[in-house]
């Protein structure tokens, strides 16, 4: 988690303008590599309100993605040999490397044939909080709740607000509303006690999503001994780093190593902040993560790679495969550098 698609969205529409230009633009917007971004890979629906579509692209446009990239040269790498390639500028072949945050179950039941049909390795990032259950999947958890109720009282400290969640449209507008209110307003450590308060009211089991899309450590262990696996960190909580005091962020970021560590045997090198967007990183935590002794860290800004992100390891941008877009032109649009500047204020080196 996280990308709500606001890039896609803009992007999306200007896409078939800009896939003409991308070919010209290419010497000045054009990178050196990108680091792919997945969360969910299934073939099953998407709930009935989508509002977490976004987070899920299917296998086959998986296998397509990858199979067209590596029909244009890509070469698909590990995250170290992505490291070692932006230390020394290589850019003689363009590479890739995938990663997948936050542990999803499908992730070894239907994204790892993908990845071991075309040997691509990939770097899963883990909180340990989300497969234990001291975090809760509270993205899924909403969206089970504005599903199941017409209105919700909602308790704040200045009173009772009822939301109208009777239609489609207005539970879409209820789930925005609520997302804003636990993400913006709500301190984070207390943000599952205000989740679980709507879910009890809603009938809803706050711990479903949580069990049934993630995996357990026996799952994570096993994926962790597949020779294309990484496992990276994500922090213990999940907690948007940002709305923390710095030792709290220093905690979160060593604790999730060492519990990392305790599980599967191996200290993870690489790093992903939770959410990633704008407000829940900036300058502050990438300090930190470099001096946490991470040997890379990646965020969810959009942008392809550049020589220049060797001085900046520890705020990397990625291409997000975002399940309401699922076309191979907007793949390579987005490959091609171009919606890098257009994202980002005309930035074409995009950190943090
Ligand atoms: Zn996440």
């Amino acid at each position: 988690m996280f990308d709500r698609g606001e890039v896609f969205r803009k992007l999306a529409l200007n896409v078939s303008r800009y896939s003409g230009l991308a070919a010209l633009a290419k010497p000045l917007v054009g990178g050196i590599g990108a680091i792919l971004m997945l969360h969910r890979v299934t073939a099953a629906p998407a709930k009935p309100l989508g509002i977490n579509r976004h987070l899920s692209i299917t296998p086959e446009f998986l296998d397509q993605a990858i199979e067209d990239m590596k029909s244009r040269g890509y070469q698909f790498v590990s995250m170290d040999e992505t490291i070692d390639r932006i230390r020394s500028g290589h850019a003689d072949e363009q590479f890739a490397t995938i990663t997948a945050d936050d542990a999803y179950r499908d992730n070894l039941t239907e994204a790892l044939p993908v990845f071991e049909k075309h040997g691509a390795p990939f770097t899963i990032y883990v909180a340990p909080g989300l497969i234990d259950g001291a975090t809760d999947l509270w993205w899924d958890v909403l969206e089970d709740v504005v599903g199941a109720r017409d209105r919700i009282d909602l308790l704040t400290p200045n009173g009772k607000t009822v939301i109208d969640a009777s239609t489609p449209a207005r539970k879409i507008e209820a789930n925005q509303r609520l997302e804003n209110y636990l993400t913006g307003e709500v301190p984070e450590e207390e943000q599952r006690v205000v989740l679980r308060d709507l879910a009890r009211q809603a009938g809803v089991d706050f711990d479903l999503p949580r069990r049934e899309t993630l995996m357990d450590w026996n799952e994570i262990r096993t994926i962790a001994g597949h020779p294309l696996a990484t496992i990276g960190a994500h922090t213990v909580h999940h907690y948007n780093q940002r709305r923390l005091p710095a030792d709290k962020v220093r905690q979160e970021m060593v604790d999730g190593a060492r519990m990392l560590k305790d599980e599967l045997g191996t200290a993870p090198r690489h790093f992903a902040y939770p959410y990633g967007y704008t407000a829940a990183v900036g300058p502050r935590e990438v300090g930190i993560a470099r001096e946490a002794g991470y040997t890379s860290a990646v965020t969810t800004r959009h942008g392809i790679l550049r020589p220049e992100h060797a001085g900046h390891l520890h705020a990397l941008p990625r291409i997000s495969l975002n399940g309401r877009y699922q076309h191979i032109g907007h793949l390579r649009t987005m490959l091609s550098g171009i919606t890098t500047p257009l994202a980002n204020s005309g930035k074409v080196v995009v950190t943090v």
